[in-house]
């Protein structure tokens, strides 16, 4: 869609389910069962949402999905029902291959907004770009993830990376150093002020809530906004703020 002089497009990415306790917090189950009906093992359906401007200077993604690096126990545990790779979804949506995508912003670093930000070479290709990925690989050598998108800067905040390299107990298994880590060799992961604007119009800021560093973004354009809450409001149901996740370190500070 064309948002002012901006193109925007909305990328999903793939289904998952997480544990709708989790997810709604002090909320009881009699209630939000009504709205997000659970599986048998109590978890609720939840989708990624990842965000792509193009400035005309820039072709931006906000986040990057689950990504692809995930185990068979994992991928049961997440119930993470991808159907096409993330780099597929973007190709089909925006014409972009990874090698294209000029910047990366995280709003935070947790698994299912920065899963996709490094691959594996043996990841599956995606139609339309079977040189990027997919190659053959030793089976005999743990794989080394990479940059997914190779000619991209990646964004994130310094105080979300501090956090993400020492988290609190509560959060500590939604942090995977896989998905930073190789940015980091590859010279590729830019740390930004608690507060700061990539594009003209585009402005990330720092919002207290899920965690302490976590950014929301607002877009400003032709006279209209898009605001972007990652995961201060993580559903529709989460609107009420009385459903809040209990994922979220200060619950009570918004
Ligand atoms: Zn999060």
């Amino acid at each position: 869609m064309q948002f002012g002089d901006y193109r925007v497009e909305i990328i999903p990415d793939t289904e998952f389910w997480l544990d709708g306790g989790a997810m709604f917090g002090v909320v009881p189950r009699v209630v939000w069962e009504r709205v997000c009906p659970p599986d048998e093992k109590n978890r609720v359906r939840l989708n990624m949402n990842c965000v792509y401007i193009d400035t005309g200077k820039e072709k931006i993604l906000i986040e990057t999905g689950i990504g692809e690096k995930w185990s068979a126990k994992k991928i049961e545990m997440y119930g993470i029902r991808r159907e096409r790779p993330f780099a597929q979804s973007v190709f089909e949506l925006t014409g972009c291959r990874p090698e294209d995508i000029t910047v990366v912003i995280n709003t935070h670093l947790h698994f299912d907004h920065a899963g996709g930000n490094t691959i594996f070479q043996s990841s599956t290709p995606y139609e339309g770009g079977v040189d990027a990925a997919g190659s053959a690989v030793d089976e005999d050598v743990p794989e080394q993830p990479r940059p997914q998108f190779p000619n991209a800067r990646y964004l994130v905040s310094k105080s979300e990376l501090e956090h993400a390299e020492a988290p609190h107990e509560r959060d500590r298994a939604s942090y995977v150093p896989e998905n930073w880590q190789p940015l980091q060799e590859s010279g590729q992961l830019k740390l930004m002020p608690d507060e700061y604007e990539p594009v003209p119009g585009l402005k990330l800021q720092t919002e207290r809530g899920h965690s302490e560093t976590m950014q929301t973004w607002r877009l400003d354009r032709g006279g209209k906004t898009m605001y972007g809450f990652a995961d201060l409001v993580p559903t529709r149901h989460h609107l009420d703020p009385a459903w809040v996740m209990g994922y979220d370190l200060y619950p009570t500070e918004f």
